[in-house]
Protein backbone atom coordinates (compact mmCIF):
# COMPACT_ATOMS: atom_id res chain seq x y z
CA UNK A 1 0.00 0.00 0.00
CA UNK A 2 2.80 2.27 0.48
CA UNK A 3 4.48 1.93 -2.72
CA UNK A 4 2.59 3.70 -4.45
CA UNK A 5 2.34 7.01 -2.30
CA UNK A 6 6.03 6.63 -1.80
CA UNK A 7 6.84 6.97 -5.45
CA UNK A 8 4.91 10.29 -5.90
CA UNK A 9 6.56 11.76 -2.94
CA UNK A 10 9.76 10.86 -5.00
CA UNK A 11 7.98 12.42 -7.91
CA UNK A 12 7.43 16.04 -5.29
CA UNK A 13 11.22 16.19 -4.41
CA UNK A 14 12.16 16.27 -8.06
CA UNK A 15 9.47 18.79 -8.47
CA UNK A 16 10.52 21.11 -4.88
CA UNK A 17 14.33 21.11 -6.12
CA UNK A 18 13.38 22.80 -9.84
CA UNK A 19 11.36 25.03 -8.41
CA UNK A 20 13.98 26.08 -6.09
CA UNK A 21 16.74 26.69 -8.57
CA UNK A 22 13.98 29.22 -9.56
CA UNK A 23 13.67 30.49 -6.13
CA UNK A 24 17.35 30.61 -5.57
CA UNK A 25 17.37 32.98 -8.54
CA UNK A 26 14.85 35.15 -7.58
CA UNK A 27 16.59 35.90 -3.86
CA UNK A 28 19.32 36.46 -6.03
CA UNK A 29 18.01 39.22 -8.24
CA UNK A 30 16.17 40.81 -4.93
CA UNK A 31 19.68 40.97 -2.93
CA UNK A 32 21.51 42.41 -5.85
CA UNK A 33 22.76 45.57 -4.80
CA UNK A 34 21.72 48.23 -8.05
CA UNK A 35 23.42 50.85 -6.61
CA UNK A 36 27.19 51.48 -5.34
CA UNK A 37 27.57 50.20 -1.47
CA UNK A 38 29.43 52.89 0.62
CA UNK A 39 33.07 53.35 0.97
CA UNK A 40 34.68 52.23 4.02
CA UNK A 41 34.78 54.74 6.44
CA UNK A 42 31.50 56.35 4.82
CA UNK A 43 30.05 59.52 6.76
CA UNK A 44 27.14 60.93 7.17
CA UNK A 45 26.25 63.49 5.45
CA UNK A 46 24.95 67.16 6.74
CA UNK A 47 23.38 69.64 4.62
CA UNK A 48 23.27 73.56 5.80
CA UNK A 49 22.56 75.34 2.92
CA UNK A 50 21.65 73.20 -0.31
CA UNK A 51 24.78 73.92 -2.98
CA UNK A 52 25.19 71.25 -5.14
CA UNK A 53 27.97 70.97 -7.70
CA UNK A 54 29.69 68.68 -10.38
CA UNK A 55 33.29 68.81 -10.94
CA UNK A 56 34.51 67.68 -13.97
CA UNK A 57 32.31 64.78 -13.62
CA UNK A 58 32.60 61.57 -16.40
CA UNK A 59 30.39 58.62 -16.19
CA UNK A 60 29.82 55.36 -17.93
CA UNK A 61 27.16 52.34 -17.17
CA UNK A 62 29.33 49.86 -18.33
CA UNK A 63 30.82 50.68 -21.93
CA UNK A 64 30.64 54.13 -23.89
CA UNK A 65 30.55 57.18 -21.67
CA UNK A 66 27.17 58.69 -20.91
CA UNK A 67 28.35 61.99 -19.08
CA UNK A 68 31.67 63.71 -20.58
CA UNK A 69 33.52 66.42 -18.36
CA UNK A 70 30.26 68.01 -16.66
CA UNK A 71 30.98 70.72 -14.88
CA UNK A 72 27.07 71.66 -12.73
CA UNK A 73 26.55 74.38 -10.26
CA UNK A 74 23.45 74.70 -8.53
CA UNK A 75 23.35 77.25 -6.05
CA UNK A 76 21.86 77.14 -2.78
CA UNK A 77 18.15 78.07 -2.99
CA UNK A 78 17.27 78.58 -6.87
CA UNK A 79 15.43 76.81 -9.45
CA UNK A 80 18.02 74.81 -12.06
CA UNK A 81 16.28 73.19 -15.35
CA UNK A 82 17.93 70.69 -16.79
CA UNK A 83 16.84 70.23 -20.88
CA UNK A 84 17.85 68.70 -23.80
CA UNK A 85 17.00 65.69 -26.08
CA UNK A 86 16.11 62.19 -24.93
CA UNK A 87 19.31 60.26 -24.31
CA UNK A 88 21.63 63.62 -23.54
CA UNK A 89 21.54 61.87 -19.88
CA UNK A 90 19.15 64.43 -17.89
CA UNK A 91 18.31 61.40 -15.38
CA UNK A 92 21.86 60.52 -15.13
CA UNK A 93 22.84 63.52 -13.45
CA UNK A 94 19.98 63.02 -10.87
CA UNK A 95 21.46 59.41 -10.31
CA UNK A 96 24.27 60.83 -9.48
CA UNK A 97 23.05 63.53 -7.08
CA UNK A 98 20.99 60.75 -5.42
CA UNK A 99 24.56 58.56 -4.64
CA UNK A 100 23.08 56.01 -7.10
CA UNK A 101 26.60 55.47 -8.99
CA UNK A 102 29.61 57.19 -8.48
CA UNK A 103 31.42 58.88 -11.07
CA UNK A 104 34.52 57.51 -12.69
CA UNK A 105 35.92 60.76 -12.84
CA UNK A 106 35.48 63.97 -11.26
CA UNK A 107 33.32 64.96 -8.02
CA UNK A 108 29.81 65.14 -6.76
CA UNK A 109 29.28 68.22 -4.32
CA UNK A 110 27.01 68.66 -1.80
CA UNK A 111 27.86 72.09 0.14
CA UNK A 112 30.97 71.12 -0.44
CA UNK A 113 31.20 67.50 0.65
CA UNK A 114 31.72 64.77 -1.92
CA UNK A 115 29.01 62.27 -1.97
CA UNK A 116 31.55 59.28 -2.96
CA UNK A 117 32.72 59.43 0.95
CA UNK A 118 29.00 59.81 2.59
CA UNK A 119 27.04 57.19 2.91
CA UNK A 120 23.90 56.76 0.31
CA UNK A 121 21.08 56.59 3.22
CA UNK A 122 22.39 60.16 4.48
CA UNK A 123 22.62 61.36 1.27
CA UNK A 124 18.98 60.63 -0.22
CA UNK A 125 17.95 61.90 3.58
CA UNK A 126 18.10 65.38 1.86
CA UNK A 127 17.27 64.75 -1.16
CA UNK A 128 13.44 64.47 -2.08
CA UNK A 129 12.39 63.35 -5.76
CA UNK A 130 9.47 64.07 -7.48
CA UNK A 131 9.30 62.04 -10.84
CA UNK A 132 6.42 60.92 -13.34
CA UNK A 133 5.63 58.04 -11.88
CA UNK A 134 4.50 57.83 -8.42
CA UNK A 135 5.44 54.84 -6.67
CA UNK A 136 1.81 54.67 -4.16
CA UNK A 137 1.36 51.02 -2.38
CA UNK A 138 -1.57 49.57 -1.19
CA UNK A 139 -2.26 51.31 1.84
CA UNK A 140 -4.40 54.56 3.70
CA UNK A 141 -3.54 58.07 1.85
CA UNK A 142 -1.44 58.86 5.63
CA UNK A 143 0.45 55.86 4.79
CA UNK A 144 1.21 57.18 1.51
CA UNK A 145 2.08 60.54 2.02
CA UNK A 146 4.10 59.55 5.58
CA UNK A 147 6.53 57.10 3.57
CA UNK A 148 9.68 59.53 3.64
CA UNK A 149 8.99 60.09 7.78
CA UNK A 150 6.54 57.23 9.04
CA UNK A 151 6.65 58.86 12.64
CA UNK A 152 5.12 62.13 10.94
CA UNK A 153 1.52 62.94 13.31
CA UNK A 154 -1.71 63.58 11.47
CA UNK A 155 -1.12 67.35 11.68
CA UNK A 156 1.62 67.18 9.55
CA UNK A 157 0.92 65.18 7.17
CA UNK A 158 -2.47 67.14 6.85
CA UNK A 159 -0.28 70.51 6.71
CA UNK A 160 1.87 68.26 4.04
CA UNK A 161 -1.49 67.58 2.02
CA UNK A 162 -2.75 71.38 2.54
CA UNK A 163 0.41 72.87 0.63
CA UNK A 164 0.11 69.98 -2.11
CA UNK A 165 -3.66 70.95 -2.84
CA UNK A 166 -4.33 67.33 -2.18
CA UNK A 167 -6.37 67.94 1.23
CA UNK A 168 -9.35 69.20 -0.99
CA UNK A 169 -9.69 65.43 -2.94
CA UNK A 170 -8.84 63.31 -0.11
CA UNK A 171 -11.60 64.54 1.80
CA UNK A 172 -13.36 63.72 -0.96
CA UNK A 173 -12.63 60.19 -0.61
CA UNK A 174 -14.86 57.79 1.29
CA UNK A 175 -12.65 57.56 4.24
CA UNK A 176 -10.62 60.64 3.97
CA UNK A 177 -6.86 60.17 4.88
CA UNK A 178 -8.24 56.60 6.27
CA UNK A 179 -8.80 55.66 2.52
CA UNK A 180 -6.99 52.56 1.56
CA UNK A 181 -5.39 53.02 -2.05
CA UNK A 182 -4.91 50.20 -4.60
CA UNK A 183 -0.70 49.32 -5.39
CA UNK A 184 -0.15 51.40 -8.00
CA UNK A 185 -3.12 53.93 -6.93
CA UNK A 186 -4.99 53.30 -10.31
CA UNK A 187 -8.18 55.11 -8.65
CA UNK A 188 -7.34 58.11 -8.56
CA UNK A 189 -6.33 60.67 -11.48
CA UNK A 190 -2.55 61.22 -12.92
CA UNK A 191 -3.20 64.96 -11.19
CA UNK A 192 -4.23 63.16 -7.89
CA UNK A 193 -0.94 60.92 -7.83
CA UNK A 194 1.62 63.95 -8.86
CA UNK A 195 -0.12 66.07 -5.78
CA UNK A 196 0.35 63.10 -3.19
CA UNK A 197 3.93 62.93 -4.59
CA UNK A 198 4.46 66.52 -4.02
CA UNK A 199 2.90 65.99 -0.20
CA UNK A 200 5.35 63.40 0.17
CA UNK A 201 7.89 65.80 -0.81
CA UNK A 202 6.49 68.46 1.50
CA UNK A 203 6.45 66.46 4.51
CA UNK A 204 10.11 64.68 3.62
CA UNK A 205 11.16 68.32 4.15
CA UNK A 206 14.56 68.21 2.30
CA UNK A 207 16.88 71.11 1.37
CA UNK A 208 17.56 69.21 -2.37
CA UNK A 209 14.43 69.08 -4.45
CA UNK A 210 14.87 66.62 -8.00
CA UNK A 211 12.01 67.26 -10.08
CA UNK A 212 11.04 65.33 -13.28
CA UNK A 213 8.43 66.99 -15.12
CA UNK A 214 5.86 65.31 -16.11
CA UNK A 215 5.77 65.36 -20.19
CA UNK A 216 2.24 63.43 -20.67
CA UNK A 217 -0.62 66.70 -20.87
CA UNK A 218 -2.83 67.01 -17.68
CA UNK A 219 -6.63 68.90 -17.79
CA UNK A 220 -5.94 72.37 -17.30
CA UNK A 221 -7.01 72.70 -13.98
CA UNK A 222 -5.19 69.49 -12.58
CA UNK A 223 -2.24 71.52 -14.00
CA UNK A 224 -2.64 74.90 -12.20
CA UNK A 225 -3.00 72.65 -9.10
CA UNK A 226 -0.14 70.96 -9.43
CA UNK A 227 1.94 74.42 -10.55
CA UNK A 228 0.72 76.36 -7.80
CA UNK A 229 1.96 73.07 -5.17
CA UNK A 230 5.18 73.10 -6.78
CA UNK A 231 5.84 76.88 -6.03
CA UNK A 232 5.07 76.25 -2.70
CA UNK A 233 7.42 73.01 -2.39
CA UNK A 234 10.41 75.25 -4.35
CA UNK A 235 10.80 77.77 -1.49
CA UNK A 236 13.47 77.58 0.28
CA UNK A 237 15.44 74.70 -1.33
CA UNK A 238 17.86 73.65 -4.52
CA UNK A 239 15.70 72.44 -7.22
CA UNK A 240 16.74 70.70 -10.27
CA UNK A 241 13.79 70.30 -12.81
CA UNK A 242 14.30 67.93 -15.48
CA UNK A 243 12.13 70.36 -17.92
CA UNK A 244 9.80 69.70 -19.95
CA UNK A 245 7.23 73.02 -19.45
CA UNK A 246 8.26 76.49 -21.11
CA UNK A 247 6.80 78.20 -17.84
CA UNK A 248 9.59 76.08 -15.90
CA UNK A 249 12.21 77.07 -17.90
CA UNK A 250 11.48 80.29 -18.70
CA UNK A 251 11.20 81.02 -14.43
CA UNK A 252 14.62 79.00 -13.68
CA UNK A 253 17.46 81.10 -12.72
CA UNK A 254 19.55 78.95 -14.63
CA UNK A 255 19.39 76.51 -17.31
CA UNK A 256 21.46 73.81 -18.54
CA UNK A 257 21.19 72.44 -21.94
CA UNK A 258 22.50 69.03 -22.08
CA UNK A 259 23.67 66.97 -25.57
CA UNK A 260 25.03 63.08 -25.86
CA UNK A 261 26.53 63.83 -22.38
CA UNK A 262 28.31 67.53 -22.13
CA UNK A 263 26.81 71.06 -21.22
CA UNK A 264 26.47 72.78 -24.48
CA UNK A 265 25.06 76.26 -23.40
CA UNK A 266 23.89 77.42 -19.82
CA UNK A 267 22.18 80.00 -18.67
CA UNK A 268 18.75 82.05 -18.09
CA UNK A 269 16.37 81.91 -20.65
CA UNK A 270 16.49 84.62 -22.38
CA UNK A 271 20.11 84.69 -23.14
CA UNK A 272 19.98 81.05 -24.76
CA UNK A 273 17.10 82.12 -26.58
CA UNK A 274 19.38 84.76 -28.09
CA UNK A 275 21.93 82.46 -28.92
CA UNK A 276 21.86 80.52 -32.54
CA UNK A 277 22.31 77.09 -30.58
CA UNK A 278 20.70 73.97 -29.46
CA UNK A 279 18.44 75.75 -27.19
CA UNK A 280 16.71 77.96 -29.55
CA UNK A 281 16.20 74.58 -31.52
CA UNK A 282 14.82 72.96 -28.60
CA UNK A 283 12.03 75.70 -27.71
CA UNK A 284 10.75 76.06 -31.23
CA UNK A 285 10.23 72.18 -31.55
CA UNK A 286 10.04 70.95 -27.78
CA UNK A 287 8.43 72.58 -24.91
CA UNK A 288 4.69 73.46 -24.78
CA UNK A 289 3.50 76.62 -24.63
P1 LIG B 1 17.96 61.53 -20.49
O1 LIG B 1 17.41 61.57 -19.10
O2 LIG B 1 18.55 62.85 -20.92
O3 LIG B 1 16.96 61.03 -21.50
P2 LIG B 1 19.61 59.32 -19.53
O4 LIG B 1 20.49 59.86 -18.45
O5 LIG B 1 18.40 58.55 -19.11
O6 LIG B 1 19.21 60.51 -20.52
O7 LIG B 1 20.46 58.39 -20.49
C1 LIG B 1 21.72 58.74 -21.02
C2 LIG B 1 22.31 57.54 -21.73
O8 LIG B 1 22.61 56.52 -20.77
C3 LIG B 1 21.40 56.89 -22.73
O9 LIG B 1 22.18 56.51 -23.83
C4 LIG B 1 20.85 55.69 -22.02
O10 LIG B 1 20.57 54.66 -22.92
C5 LIG B 1 21.99 55.31 -21.09
N1 LIG B 1 21.52 54.70 -19.81
C6 LIG B 1 20.64 55.25 -18.96
N2 LIG B 1 20.46 54.46 -17.87
C7 LIG B 1 21.24 53.37 -18.04
C8 LIG B 1 21.52 52.19 -17.27
N3 LIG B 1 20.93 51.99 -16.08
N4 LIG B 1 22.40 51.31 -17.79
C9 LIG B 1 23.01 51.51 -18.98
N5 LIG B 1 22.80 52.61 -19.74
C10 LIG B 1 21.94 53.54 -19.30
Amino acid sequence: MSYEPAKRLARLHINLEKDLVGVRLLYEAIDTDITQPDRPGAQALTVSAGDVELQNVSFAYDDGKVLRDVDLKFRAGTVNALVGPSGAGKTTVFSLIERFYNPQKGRVLIDGFDLAEATAKSVREHIALVSQDTFLFEGTVAENIAVSRPNAGREEIVAAATAANAAGFIAALPEGYGTTLAAGGDTLSGGQKQRLAIARAMLHDAKILLLDEATSALDSESEALILEALDRLMADRTTIVIAHRLSTVRRADCIYVMDTGRIVQSGPHDKLIAEDGLYARLHALQFDA
